[in-house]
């Protein structure tokens, strides 16, 4: 075996090359780690993490305009952007440097500069070149940015945590995750938010009622949505910006925000140079172990495009660093995979939409709770949840869940774990109802 510098050479201190890195060095292997910016990536820099916290700042809003059905006089309110952004700020250096002192406590070095490949087993990281028996590729995706004229004054996730105010007007492209997040946010801030889409379709793949739902109540809320609508272009005014769009009429905003989608960061990485193959969206090619098409060097994460989702990468780099380090060969379970949207309010799923499920297998059963929380009646708010159950006809296993309401995503967790070991809709029948609670719903649909 030739001598090598590391046994693993990993690209990008994100979630899933941090756990490789970890757990590849608990394993004895001799690691290290390049990353560029900070460490903790996408998820804790500039995505789930602080994107969590300004949901939850988000959220007092509406909790103390409903103080009073609940007795409380709460005075005069005011909200200081500022002061929450720093303290999430702070809290993400806090998280970035517990990152960092876990892999220094594993003895994993850190390069804090970019790397490239160079070979099979060789990597450049800044004047240096070093070698490693296998070279693990995390460096994560990026946000889209369309390529219309005046794009350049538009921002991305990456920047909407650092803004100095909150907005009046902010336009957001796109409908997915980030876009309904975002408009959850910024207008409980009390910005006025639209939200603009080439298609009629907001979050794809997700169950199409829950989705109806949650456009019914955001509008109802007072955001607007503009479908059909291609970006044209962006430009300056004396007050701010003005979006065009095809088939409406153009929009004035203080702030536009992109949430169209993220792309693999692969360029510019050397993978050519060890005849790393890309798919047509430009993600590292990998198989059920990660490998890519060259046999030393494999991937993680945002960067393969599989799921994009931060636990999704962590278990990648987990049974990497199993499978490569420590004689326990293992593959990650794609099935059952439950996912959240922090809209406003927001999302939980789990396994096969009711469409999905009719397509797949053929006769279903779905079951619905549409019912207001009690919270939101006393606090004399309409919205209404909606909870629906889809089972297999022909064996009664329960294949997909799908909420929206308070609290939805802390749910749909624990029922997650029903759907992926296979329970019988008979199996929620037989459990007694936690009353009173929302989560009840789960068990006393008939
Ligand atoms: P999404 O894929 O969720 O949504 C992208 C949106 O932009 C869709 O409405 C899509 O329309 C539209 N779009 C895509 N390409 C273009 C284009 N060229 N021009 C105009 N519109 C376009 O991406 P996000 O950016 O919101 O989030 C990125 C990923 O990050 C998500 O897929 C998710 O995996 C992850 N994420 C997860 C979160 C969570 O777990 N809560 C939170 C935030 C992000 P169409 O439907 O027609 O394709």
């Amino acid at each position: 075996m030739p001598d090598f510098d590391y046994d693993l050479f990993v690209i990008g201190a994100g979630s899933g090359g941090t756990r490789a890195a970890r757990v590849s060095a608990a394993h004895g292997a001799r690691v290290a780690v390049a990353e560029e910016y900070r460490v903790g990536g996408t998820c804790v820099i500039r995505g789930c993490v602080p994107k969590k916290l300004l949901v939850y700042g988000a959220h007092f809003a509406e909790d103390l305009a409903d103080a009073r059905h609940f007795g409380w006089d709460v005075g005069e309110t005011t909200f200081d952007w500022q002061r929450l952004r720093d303290n999430v700020l702070r809290e993400v250096d806090r998280i970035s440097t517990a990152y960092t002192e876990t892999l220094s406590n594993h003895d994993v070095e850190i390069f804090h500069e970019r790397a490239t490949i160079t070979g099979p087993n060789s990597v450049r990281v800044g004047e240096r070149e070093v070698t490693a028996g296998k070279i693990l590729v995390a460096v994560g995706a990026r946000p889209h940015v369309p390529s219309c004229p005046g794009h350049e004054h538009g921002i991305t996730s990456n920047e909407v945590f650092h803004l100095d105010a909150v907005p009046k007007r902010v336009l957001i492209a796109g409908a997915g995750y980030i876009a309904n997040e975002f408009a959850g946010i910024f207008h409980q801030f009390g910005a006025h938010v639209t939200l603009i889409n080439r298609t009629d379709v907001i979050l794809r793949g997700y169950d199409e009622q829950i989705r109806d739902r949650l456009l019914q109540i955001a509008t109802m809320k007072g955001i607007d949505f503009r479908f059909h609508a291609d970006f044209e272009g962006i430009e300056k005014t004396a007050d701010g910006l003005r979006v065009s769009m095809s088939a409406h009429d153009p929009v004035d905003a203080d702030l536009v925000l992109f949430a169209t989608g993220r792309v693999p960061n692969t360029e510019d990485l050397g993978l050519d140079s060890a005849g790393v193959e890309l798919d047509d969206k430009g993600a590292i090619k990998v198989d059920e172990d990660s490998r890519s098409s060259c046999a030393s060097i494999f991937a993680v994460g945002d960067v393969t495009n599989r799921v994009q989702l931060t636990p999704v990468a962590i278990r990648e780099g987990q049974a990497f660093a199993d499978t490569q380090f420590g004689d326990k060969p293992t593959r990650v379970d794609y099935g059952c995979i439950p996912s959240a949207v922090f809209s406003h309010p927001p999302i939980g799923a789990v396994g096969m939409t009711e469409s999905e499920a009719k397509q797949k297998l053929g006769s279903v059963r779905v079951y619905t709770s549409d019912f207001r929380p009690m919270k939101n009646v006393l606090a004399g708010r309409t919205e209404r949840a909606l909870y629906k159950i889809i089972t297999d006809e022909v064996t009664n296993k329960v294949v997909g869940i799908h909420m929206i309401g308070p609290d939805a995503p802390e749910i749909l967790q624990a029922a997650a774990i029903a759907v992926k070991a296979g329970l019988t809709k008979q199996a929620f029948d037989d459990t007694i109802a936690l009353h009173p609670s929302m989560a009840e719903e789960l068990v006393l649909m008939r």
